[in-house]
């Protein structure tokens, strides 16, 4: 088995260089500077370790701070960080160009004339302060809690606001997840209470990826290099995508499933294990609840493991390879050569679905179901080379004090409709305020741009641009987006490294903490300057939310009489708001094992250890948890099936105390198990037949036909199906607008399209297309390819960036000056102006822009998709008409009629099955919220049982 390295790699080669700079030599690293050739002139630097920012993967960088000009002279990867361990993808370094862009936003600003129109002035920090505490401070005043909310795009650190929110004692916060990986998440809950996978890729047999993951994948650099490590050991990829990804092309069984059909394919792999006895009877037997699963499916059967095995092999005999190639399009052939190569991983089979077919696809939660059900047949689960909950390899660390769960519950955040849903219905919020579900009075968006990301912009643009639904509305931005556009305060925030932030992701088996740092600020502390915020060292006065969070809080409960501010007096200086030293002083003394010790073999303090190496391994390896031995019950026997008192069992053999579960049974041990009400991977899911989901369908691993199945996509016609949920390697979602290396790699998202149907109507690479969605158009250039499956198009989502004004907003390099145009009847048209194009700035760069196109922003003209159960948005469209763009038609063109766009929404929204459920509740009790009210919030019955007026 490979080990995870965790201090610095040997650092002279034979050759006499260094793969990364010594650490005891990272207060004076010498290089000559390269500006100076071919003088030696030597540049002193002192090396800062802090976080990416650029995607969720939290890679460890290391700044390189000129101890003389305090500038930041580049990143590199940071060696000793366990998840990344020195490398990083195009985006990490990347990071230089967002904070010397030229044109970011360097002041706070405020609105001056009406939402929209483009006018700021600059304010100061106290100003903005005041002004946005005490307006919430009235609205907590005024029982007006759920006018409060906090919407975030990328979070980027684990518990910090969190924690902030509930010690203001609202409901408000709201994710981009529904846009993400709610369809996911739900897939991985329903088998096991975790909501995300964690691969072991390096050490696994055989890997198993629905996505293109290996080049742009969720963690994707540290999965993408543990990947190609498991490759390069012997392991076989299989890979299931529509298109001829950078991933597909390094699999070894590459499956282009028509988009909607994994699972098909998925259970086709499945059945072949089962009816050839090529599943591990053992793993399934002690930790699948198939005795459960056998009393609900079939009540008249004994209850068996034999009879369980009988009922998979009924349940799932329809799932032949010639049905799976019938749905896909992919022969059953090498459908069945690539579920031998699964029957041969023993035991290490490392799976992965994220976005890609569960987000595209109506019931797209089966997908991440049936692959995990891999998992569970080959025993793959949490096994060295299996694939682990991510839970298990993630450590989030607990603060100093935590507030008690707030006492509301906001509709606007998760309405009766999806009681299953994961998580908050985000993306619908414009269509609840437009119903008149209620409305805000201060709207904070972070590093969040909705009215871009979503479908149906423009109804976000209706409800952004309107006080009466939105009264305040600031944007915690660190770049211009569409968005910010229309906010009232537009609050300048740090990227990585101008931040504090601590991380974890669940990159490999083990577990590890990583501290991002405002690198300037830590490099003049290192020369004795004080600093009192971070915005004092940053560019202009750009912030960090962390300072900014204490201060509005300590602002909203000026004299503490409103429970708040005691949850921000400092631990050690009482009756005093707390700083971000001592926060994370706190933490790093107190909640992480091991830490303190660590720092002490080096005379640090836990805070000086993190300051220095930015990283800490807290496990180094986390496999098998479940079949942990509950502390201090590893002697409990039990006699004719009774155990003494206090403990008894139950029928599913939990073990409880005081009725509360503190176990389960296998094999006469107690196991700390699963975190499912059962302890046990859940085949059977009550939670769904008891939530209205009682059909097969919802409540085993099945298949569920896609809202874009070929049935639904009458192809005689015209119609094809358009795929957007793939991105590129080298771009973030917006937040690579202002980074110049990276638009210079890619900057434009033509549309891919197979060459039968280019032919079709037409077409070459580079021709212009309109393409027809269900409630508008856009129009743009068209790539011809083999490497995408007939009848449908693709197209990467993240370009297409736009701005309304010639000098301000979205970056000139990356967005192209558009109209915005409104009619009576709900129309909205977008139509350029022109594209990047050279400039004159503080960068010379911006003079050499060569490039004009920058692509088409689609999000906008895409109907949404709420599922009735994930909450998932369903990306994938149908595209009503793909045809030569006629002579009226100009490249970035877009029309949307949000009258049909409503219509279509109403028409998701009646497939729902909503609210209450058992008892009375709004959401199942066991499922997870990233905050978790109060539990008398989660019951709707005393609203039911209201009299009649
Ligand atoms: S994968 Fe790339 S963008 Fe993401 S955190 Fe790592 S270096 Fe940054």
């Amino acid at each position: 088995m490979k080990t995870e390295p965790t201090q610095l790699p040997t650092p002279v080669t034979t050759d006499g260089l260094t793969n990364y700079p010594p650490i005891e030599k990272w207060d004076d690293w010498v290089e000559y500077d390269s500006k100076a050739w071919p003088k030696k002139v030597p540049r002193h630097y002192t090396l800062v370790p802090t976080v990416c920012f650029n995607c969720e993967s939290g890679c460890g960088l290391l700044a390189y701070v000129d101890k003389e000009t305090l500038e930041i002279q580049k990143f590199e990867g940071n060696p000793v960080h366990p998840g990344s361990r020195g490398r990083n993808c195009a985006k990490g370094p990347a990071t230089k160009n967002q904070i010397y862009d030229p044109e970011r936003i360097l002041y706070p600003l405020k609105r001056t004339g009406k939402r929209g129109e483009g006018q700021w002035q600059r304010v100061t920090w106290d100003e903005v302060l005041d002004d946005i505490a005490a307006r919430m401070r009235k609205a907590i005043q005024e029982e007006r809690h759920n006018e409060i909310m906090y919407h975030v795009g990328r979070p980027g650190h684990d518990g910090y606001l969190e924690r902030v929110i509930q010690a203001w004692g609202v409901d408000g916060h709201n994710s981009h997840t529904n846009i993400c990986s709610a369809s996911a998440r739900t897939g991985y809950v329903l088998w096991g209470g975790f909501d995300r996978p964690s691969p072991d890729y390096a050490n696994a047999n055989v890997i198993l990826l629905v996505s293109s993951h290996l080049e742009t994948g969720h963690y994707f650099n540290p999965h993408a290099q543990r990947i190609i490590e498991g490759k390069m050991d012997g392991a076989k990829l299989i890979v299931l995508d529509p298109r001829l990804s950078n991933t597909a092309s390094h699999a070894h069984h590459w499956l282009p499933t028509w988009p909607g059909s994994e699972a098909a394919v998925l259970l086709a792999i499945a059945n072949h294990l089962i009816q050839n006895n090529l599943y591990d009877r053992e793993f399934v037997r002690r930790w699948v609840n198939w005795e459960e699963s056998l009393k609900a499916l079939r009540p008249d059967w004994e209850i068996t493991f034999d009879n369980f095995d009988r009922l998979m092999r009924e349940l799932y005999a329809q799932f032949t390879p010639e049905f799976a190639e019938q749905e896909s399009g992919v022969p059953a052939d090498r459908i069945i050569e690539a579920a031998k190569t699964v029957a041969n991983c023993q035991g290490r089979l490392a799976a992965h679905v994220w976005r890609s077919a569960a987000s595209g696809n109506l019931g797209g939660w089966q997908v991440a179901r049936t692959l995990f059900f891999l998992n569970v047949l080959t025993g793959s689960v949490g096994t060295p080379g299996g694939t682990s909950a991510n839970a298990w390899n993630k450590f989030v660390p607990k603060p100093f004090a935590a507030p008690p769960p707030q006492k509301k519950w906001n509709e606007l955040l998760l309405p009766k409709e999806w009681p299953l849903a994961h998580y908050e219905m985000s993306f619908l919020l414009p269509h609840f305020l437009l119903e008149g579900r209620g409305k805000l009075d201060v709207y904070f968006t972070r590093v969040y741009n909705p009215l871009w990301i979503n479908p149906d912009g423009f109804i976000w643009l209706k409800a952004l641009r309107d006080e009466n639904m939105i009264g305040c509305h600031i944007a915690l931005t660190p770049t211009w987006n569409e968005s910010a556009w229309y906010a009232d305060y537009v609050l300048p925030m740090g990227h990585a490294g101008e931040r504090h932030d601590l991380m974890s992701q669940e990159t490999h088996a083990g577990q590890w903490i990583a501290f991002r740092q405002p690198v300037r600020r830590v490099a003049m502390e290192r020369q004795g300057q004080k600093v009192n915020f971070t915005y004092e060292a940053n560019p202009g006065e750009v912030w960090e939310e962390d300072e900014f969070w204490l201060q509005l809080s300590w602002r909203i409960d000026p004299d503490g009489s409103m429970g708040i501010r005691e949850h921000f007096e400092s631990p050690y200086r009482p009756g005093e708001c707390i700083t971000v030293d001592e926060y994370y002083r706190w933490i790093f003394e107190n909640s992480v094992p091991g830490l303190p010790e660590a720092a002490a073999k080096e005379g640090l303090s836990p805070l000086a250890y993190m300051r220095k190496y930015g990283s800490f391994e807290v496990t180094e390896e986390n496999y098998t948890p479940y079949e942990k031995k509950v502390a201090g019950l590893e002697g409990l026997q039990s006699t004719n099936g009774n155990l003494p008192s206090p403990y008894t069992t139950d029928e599913t053999s939990r073990v409880l105390k005081d009725g509360q579960v503190v176990g389960v049974m296998v094999d006469g041990e107690v196991k700390v198990g699963i975190a499912t009400p059962s302890r046990k991977l859940e085949f059977y899911q009550p939670t769904m037949a008891e939530w209205g989901w009682s059909e097969i369908e919802y409540t085993v691993p099945h298949y569920l036909k896609s809202h874009v199945h070929p049935d639904n996509i009458d192809r005689a016609k015209g119609e094809m199906l358009l795929l957007p949920t793939f991105r590129l390697p080298t771009l973030v979602h917006t937040r690579s607008a202002n980074a110049k290396w990276l638009y210079e790699i890619s900057h434009r998202n033509p549309v891919w399209m197979h060459h039968e149907d280019a032919r079709r109507i037409g077409v070459v690479s580079d021709d212009l297309v309109k393409v027809e969605t269900e409630i508008g158009y856009f129009v743009g250039k068209v790539w011809v390819t083999e490497g995408i499956r007939p009848g449908v198009v693709a197209m990467s989502h993240h370009l297409g960036r736009w701005r309304l004004q010639d000098i301000s907003g979205v970056n000139q390099m990356s967005s192209a000056l558009v109209t915005l145009e409104e009619s009576d009847d709900g129309k909205f048209t977008i139509r350029r102006v022109h594209g990047a194009r050279a400039y004159e700035s503080a960068d010379p760069d911006t003079s050499r822009i060569w490039w004009e196109d920058v692509g088409v922003h689609q999000n906008i003209t895409h109907a949404v998709h709420p599922d009735p159960v994930s909450g998932m948005h369903c990306w994938h469209q149908k595209a009503i008409n793909v045809t030569k763009a006629g002579p009226n038609d100009h490249n970035g063109d877009i029309m949307v009629d949000t009258n049909k766009s409503l219509q279509i929404y109403r028409e998701w929204l009646a497939t729902t099955r909503p609210a209450p459920g058992p008892g009375g509740l709004r959401r199942p009790l066991w499922f997870k919220r990233p905050l978790k009210p109060d539990i008398k919030q989660f019951y709707i019955v005393e609203e039911q049982t209201k009299p009649t007026e």
